[in-house]
């Protein structure tokens, strides 16, 4: 994400000629809230392999470094550790599954995609952050994996509508949105 050159842009009397317009006048915000099944989607699929690999370079790590006479894995704490994380990563690929295979199908895929792109935002940062911890002083290096993870994935819950923007569509479809009719 270190190439991703973040920051504001500001549009003053800018003249864009009708042959440059994208679809229909006033259609904008429409054609914006239909891409952005997409979007979430693709965000959800993208963090699969990278946490796969993290969990994997760590593993591969605490069996060579040792403490104490023994490898970092054989401490219970860690093995069940990077058995739960592994689970995790597990359930969220088969919601992106899921997801995906209705979208191609043709379906609305409003409220799963929401919910893929917030659990792997919040996933990421902690499969980013338990496995960071395993590294030790090491992982607060710039270029450990753990921690080039930890650092490129928080944008996943802030970019394409942010963590509490998914609970808000998920909250509507729900029909539980404050002030809305309930059935
Ligand atoms: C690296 C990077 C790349 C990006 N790439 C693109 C791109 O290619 N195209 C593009 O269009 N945009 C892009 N963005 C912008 C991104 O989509 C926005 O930053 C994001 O949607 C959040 O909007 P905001 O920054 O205006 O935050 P704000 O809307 O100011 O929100 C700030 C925070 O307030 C909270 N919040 C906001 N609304 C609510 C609410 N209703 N209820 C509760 N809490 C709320 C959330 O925690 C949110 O993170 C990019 C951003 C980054 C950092």
């Amino acid at each position: 994400m270190r190439a991703s050159d973040t920051c504001p842009v500001y549009f003053e009397n800018v003249r864009v000629p009708q042959r440059h317009r994208i679809g229909e006048e006033g259609m904008g915000f429409m054609m914006q809230m239909l891409q952005f099944q997409e979007e979430r989607l693709c965000g959800a699929v993208g963090t699969l392999r990278g946490m796969d690999a993290v969990i994997d370079q760590t593993i591969a790590y605490c069996k060579e470094r040792t403490t104490f006479g023994q490898p970092l894995i054989n401490n219970q704490v860690i093995h069940f550790r990077m058995a739960e994380l592994r689970t995790e990563v597990e359930l969220l690929r088969s919601l992106v599954y899921r997801a995906v295979e209705d979208y191609v199908g043709g379906k609305d895929v409003t409220m799963l995609a929401s919910m893929a792109k917030l659990k792997a935002g919040r996933l990421a940062r902690e499969v980013s952050d338990a496995c960071l911890q395993y590294w030790g002083g090491m992982g607060f290096t710039w270029d450990n994996p753990a921690s080039q993870a930890y650092r490129d994935t928080r944008l996943l819950s802030i970019g394409g509508g942010a963590d509490e923007i998914m609970l808000g569509i998920i909250c509507k479809l729900m029909n539980i949105l404050p002030g809305k009719k309930r059935d």
